[in-house]
């Protein structure tokens, strides 16, 4: 095992087991970048910030894309489509 995952807190690393190969690996994981920010508060009326989990043609992205933990993904497609509903986000913004 390699000296800089040793180094890193818990949470930072995963482990993930291949049972097909019988080898237990670490896989960095990149974390929530909405953990650092505490009195960060996601709501509809904060359309700049939801704006940045917004695909180019509207659509909420994913969290496999943005890194955004469950809870706060959930937090941000909600406030994202409260937002849309009172005409303060797009549904879309490009059309084919
Ligand atoms: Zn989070």
């Amino acid at each position: 095992m390699s000296e800089d995952l040793k180094a890193l807190p818990e949470k930072a690393t995963q482990r993930v087991a291949d049972r097909a190969n019988k080898k237990v690996f670490f896989r960095k994981r990149s974390g929530c970048p909405l953990h650092e920010d505490k009195d960060l508060n996601i709501t509809y009326k904060n359309s700049e910030f939801l704006s940045k989990f917004i695909s180019e043609g509207g659509r909420i992205l994913g969290a496999r894309i943005t890194g955004v933990c469950p809870k706060h993904q959930k937090e941000i497609t909600q406030s994202i489509k409260i937002a849309r509903m009172l005409a303060l986000m797009p549904f879309v913004t490009k059309f084919d």
